[in-house]
């Protein structure tokens, strides 16, 4: 598992690293998330309408380089 979740927000799909409330695999609508190209107390947005949004493009170079050292 990685440490980090996408997380629709702000028109854009971004990735954060809070955890997610106990018991749930997404960050329900209105939570309050950080992400990782430094968007602070972003409101989520996990209406079907918003995973279509474009990915982040820093949250996604961030993502990948978490991702790489984990599997290097
Ligand atoms: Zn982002």
């Amino acid at each position: 598992m990685y440490p980090f979740h996408w997380v629709p927000s702000a028109s854009a799909r971004h990735a954060s690293e809070d955890p997610r409330p106990e018991g749930t695999f997404v960050y329900p609508t209105g939570t309050e998330v950080s992400t990782l190209c430094g968007l602070t107390e972003q409101s989520a947005d996990n209406s079907e309408l918003a995973w279509f949004w474009p990915t982040c493009e820093t949250c996604y170079e961030k993502a990948r380089k978490i991702a790489d050292s984990l599997t290097t």
